[in-house]
């Protein structure tokens, strides 16, 4: 099935992208909860996390360790947010597997 990250990953529509590798890409979210929030996206549109493999798994676990580090030296954020609406009924708007990364601030009253 043909996602909106699947056209992404394609080039048939824009993004501001900020990695790519054979596995995954790392994009800027197009309507960002606040300044930085990333998505990790798996290149092989994976619906939720049972279909796809544990390595790919892996690496996308490994890319949000490396996206909260710049995170944390270019924003000065305090924390981040690593998380996966996997499944419709847990939000996930768009089926294709992909992490977000949200960068937060102390006191920063975000609701997610
Ligand atoms: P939710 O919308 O509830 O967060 P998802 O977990 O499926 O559900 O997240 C989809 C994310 O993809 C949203 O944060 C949305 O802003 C983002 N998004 C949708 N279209 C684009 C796009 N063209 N470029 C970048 N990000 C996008």
């Amino acid at each position: 099935m043909e996602t909106i990250f699947s056209k992404i990953i394609k080039g048939t529509i824009p993004s501001v992208k900020l990695h790519e590798d054979d596995l995954c890409i790392s994009i800027l979210d197009i309507n960002p909860v606040c300044k930085g929030h990333l998505l990790i996206i798996a290149r092989d549109p994976y619906p939720t996390i049972s279909e796809c493999p544990d390595e790919t798994l892996g690496h996308m676990m490994h890319l949000a360790k490396e996206a909260d580090k710049k995170l944390r030296a270019v924003l000065h954020c305090d924390g981040t947010n690593i998380m996966i609406n996997n499944g419709k009924a847990s939000g996930q708007e768009v089926p294709h597997l992909h992490i977000h990364v949200i960068p937060r601030f102390e006191d920063d009253n975000q609701k997610l």
